[in-house]
């Protein structure tokens, strides 16, 4: 592991409590410059108060955290001027117009108004939002405003940005342009860390992520490893299996998940046995797909429902 001096976060054996409940259990982890960081995990894991014990919002219970070596709970001032944080909740303001939030944002950092227009007219641009500048924000579609919020967490040129689920509720082509807008500032050097329930997105966009799950980290690796690892390379889905398929899978102790009604194998790269379970199983409906990050996610934090 490289050492934390290096990385631009650093969480060690973060623990948060509340009252008896404890949200987060001792989990640590490194981002390096320029990565690319997901966080993962079903309800309830424990990634927003990680997140939020990230930006100095709650502080933890145990362990430290360094953010470009600083200590988050002494040095949050000198900090701050460096990061991005783009909430979950929207926190614009709907009655000003999208350049007047965008410079009273900028008024927080002590920016001058002069570059402050000039930043705005850079980062509207940048969002696809040029035409919208005088618009009011409450008049701005679901998609805009996320970008809005994302250009405004950019107001202040931060090294590292903080995304807590940047394209939950956006339709398609607003989440892929998002990714594209992401995807850019990434080359340009942009430090992420990122929470998401999309796990396309996070396997686009992350070059490492961690799985949580009750308040610990599952496991940790760069997306298409962690895929390898835990679903193989192809999955195949029979609908309806039956005992001969089922003694099968058994008898060569074959990596799979038993449904009930679907019986889900994970197959590795090159490996003879399609060829067997296509001739001899694939009777009813059945279906051949590569394995994705999902597979993995479920597979390691099961398919119960967290509410
Ligand atoms: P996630 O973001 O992964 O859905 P959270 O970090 O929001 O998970 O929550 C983790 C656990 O901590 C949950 O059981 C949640 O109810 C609890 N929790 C979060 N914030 C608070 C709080 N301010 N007070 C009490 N419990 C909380």
């Amino acid at each position: 592991m490289v050492s934390s001096m290096e990385s631009v976060v650093a969480v060690e054996g973060l623990m948060k409590r509340f009252r008896n409940l404890t949200a987060v259990d001792g989990i640590s982890f490194h981002v390096q410059r320029g990565e690319f960081f997901g966080l993962l995990g079903p309800n309830g894991a424990g990634k927003s108060t990680t997140i939020r014990a990230l930006y100095g919002f709650s502080p933890p219970t145990f362990g430290r955290i360094r953010v470009f070596g600083m200590d988050v709970r002494t040095h949050w001032r000198s900090i701050k001027g460096r990061v991005g944080v783009c909430h979950q909740e929207n926190t614009l303001d709907p009655d000003l117009t999208v350049e007047e939030n965008l410079w009273i944002f900028a008024g927080y950092f002590g920016i001058p108004f002069k570059e402050a227009t000039v930043r705005t007219s850079e980062l509207l641009e940048f969002f696809s939002l040029s035409h919208k500048r005088s618009s009011r924000v409450a008049d701005l579609s679901g998609g805009m405003m996320r970008r809005l919020i994302l250009a405004r967490a950019l107001i202040n040129r931060p090294e590292l940005l903080i995304l807590d689920e940047p394209t939950t509720g956006l339709d398609p082509q607003s989440r892929h342009l998002l990714w594209q807008k992401l995807e850019l500032l990434k080359a340009d050097g942009l430090t992420v860390v990122l929470t998401t329930h999309y796990m396309e997105e996070a396997a686009r966009l992350c070059d490492r992520l961690v799985i949580m799950d009750h308040g610990k980290i599952l496991v940790e690796g760069a997306p298409e490893v962690l895929v390898t690892r835990y679903a193989g390379a192809d999955v195949v889905e029979i609908e309806d299996p039956d005992e001969a398929l089922r003694r099968y899978v058994r008898e060569n102790r074959l990596e799979h998940d038993d449904l009930g009604d679907r019986l889900l194998l994970y197959v590795s790269e090159g490996s003879s046995l399609l060829d067997v379970v296509r001739t001899r199983f694939c009777v009813r409906k059945c279906t051949w797909r590569r394995s994705t990050l999902e597979d993995v996610f479920l597979r390691l934090t099961g398919r119960e429902l967290r509410e």
